[in-house]
């Protein structure tokens, strides 16, 4: 066995828990011992081979190895260069920043300044929100329901998640689980309002921002993408009102989504892009670009020693380059419409699909509690094998599965005219699929409110046979958890 035995695997998993951290992660879920990688393709200490669509939290634009990754690492290596060089100028880093620069939406591009920073998303968020309070004076920020922007103290304040605030919280607009219980373009519209009304309230109690920061597409809050109309909305009422507007596209960026940035799906030109993952080839690389007007910050602003990786930069040149000269933005686009196509087929079949949602190769499926009632939220139900029940669903003409009919007035409130009374989330379901396709020998993450949301994140270089096959153990995975499809499926 190339990597190592079934007892070797034990004995690394055994170590890992009695030595590692209580705040570990993915590892709880996934006990894999990972020695060899290629492209989709994950072989384990054990010899058993697995297809990854976590992709190292979604970095891996070309999959693990990728030829010209190893190639541009190698020619680094191989050329004497230093390896680690502050923030000094070297023609590598002289090469990455041309090549992101070509990348960047027209707007921005022609008028960018790059900082580099520490190796790690959350950093560049730091970085971003500095950035905005150094140009404009000011302190506050506005960030959005279900937001995920990293763990240092910025960046999770600035998160759905957090507890202390010094940010206004805004709504982010999503179709099932709306905060305002229409969805769609109505809900989009009601969540930029309110955003207007609270910029423009004298007495809403949020002094004019130094920015506002939002993700094009919510990853970790559970794949969801935002209304090309409503982020237009959002750079309109920014705009006019000398508001920094920062795009997180640390998950979204370099073709995730169908466009090399999401942010080109709405034509919006953001003042300041915070980019990581996928920039790094797979390795650590972290940098804000923004308009040169905002460069106003001194010196050692936000400063770090390792902002000089030259083995991330050769790998993150060549895969920017990449996707670029073989249109991978274009097709993730192609092949993400025709794989949540055939996932809502999932979601007409079982019951405990609530939604399947996403863009590009960015992809959720939202686990729901079938019994439980439609409107309620409750994280612990939702237990395994209950999800073949029947119910009242419509179909949209997305394909979407809805519940309810019509504006109607529950106990819990008007539901909208689509009838987003959405079911309870079901962390529960959602875990025991990702078990269930790990012993199929599929990886995948888990997001979203509850972590209820199974998500893919599959490399841009997906072959359609390795999507299908991809498609296939998830399928199977659900029909297990389900106990079989819904009664006239
Ligand atoms: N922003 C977004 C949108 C992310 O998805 C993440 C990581 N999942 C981060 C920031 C933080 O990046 P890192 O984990 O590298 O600090």
């Amino acid at each position: 066995m190339p990597g190592g035995t079934r007892g070797a695997h034990e004995g690394i998993l055994r170590r890992q828990a009695a030595r590692e951290s209580a705040a570990r992660t993915y590892a709880r879920a996934l006990p894999i011992v990972p020695v060899r990688a290629r492209g989709l393709t994950i072989e384990g200490a054990d010899g058993r081979r697995y297809l990854d669509c976590l992709s190292g939290a979604g970095t891996l634009a070309l999959g693990h190895n990728h030829p010209v990754v190893l190639e541009a690492v190698r020619r680094v290596l191989d050329s004497g260069a230093p390896l680690n060089c502050l923030d000094l100028a070297t023609p590598v880093k002289d090469a990455f920043t041309t090549e992101l620069f070509r990348t960047l939406p027209p707007g921005l591009a022609e008028r960018a300044r790059v900082q580099f920073c520490g190796p790690a998303g959350t950093d560049a968020v730091e970085a971003a929100l500095k950035l905005v309070r150094a140009a404009t004076g000011r302190t506050g920020i506005l960030a959005f329901t279900g937001a995920y922007h990293g763990q240092t103290a910025g960046a999770l304040e600035a998160s759905g998640g957090a507890s202390d605030v010094r940010v206004a919280r805004l709504p982010y607009p999503q179709d099932y689980r709306c905060p305002f219980g229409v969805g769609g373009a109505r809900g989009a519209e009601l969540a930029a309002r309110w955003t207007e009304s609270l910029l423009d309230d004298p007495k809403s109690g949020v002094p004019r921002p130094a920015g506002m920061i939002l993700e094009p597409v919510q990853g970790e809050g559970g794949v969801l993408p935002a209304p090309d109309a409503w982020l237009r909305r959002m750079r309109a009422l920014t705009e006019a009102r000398s508001i920094p507007l920062i795009v997180d596209e640390v998950q979204t960026g370099v073709g995730r989504t169908g466009r090399y940035w999401a942010v080109e799906h709405s034509g919006t030109v953001p003042d300041v892009m915070v980019l990581s993952k996928a920039i790094g080839g797979s390795l650590p690389l972290a940098v804000i670009v923004y308009r040169d007007d905002l460069d106003v910050w001194p010196p050692g602003a936000h400063a770090g020693t390792f902002r000089g990786n030259q083995l991330a930069m050769a790998a993150g040149t060549a895969t920017l380059a990449y996707v670029r000269e073989n249109g991978l933005a274009g097709r993730a686009a192609e092949l993400g419409e025709r794989m949540l196509g055939q996932l809502r087929e999932l979601a007409r079949s079982y019951a405990c699909v609530g939604e399947v949602r996403g863009r590009g190769l960015m992809i959720g499926v939202e686990l729901v509690d079938p019994a439980g009632e439609p409107g309620g939220r409750d994280g612990e139900r939702g237990k395994p094998g209950t999800c073949a029940s029947p119910d009242g669903r419509t179909e949209t003409d997305d394909g979407r599965t809805e519940t309810g009919h019509g504006l109607t007035e529950t106990g819990r409130g008007l539901t909208g005219a689509a009838g987003h009374e959405p079911r309870p989330t079901a962390p529960h379901l959602a875990a025991a699929v990702q078990r269930e396709c790990l012993r199929r020998g599929l990886i995948v993450e888990l997001g979203g409110r509850d972590a209820s949301v199974v998500r893919l994140l599959p490399p841009l270089t997906i072959t359609d046979e390795q999507a299908s096959a991809v498609l296939d153990r998830l399928a199977d995975a659900v029909a297990a958890v389900a106990g079989g499809p819904r009664a006239g499926a």
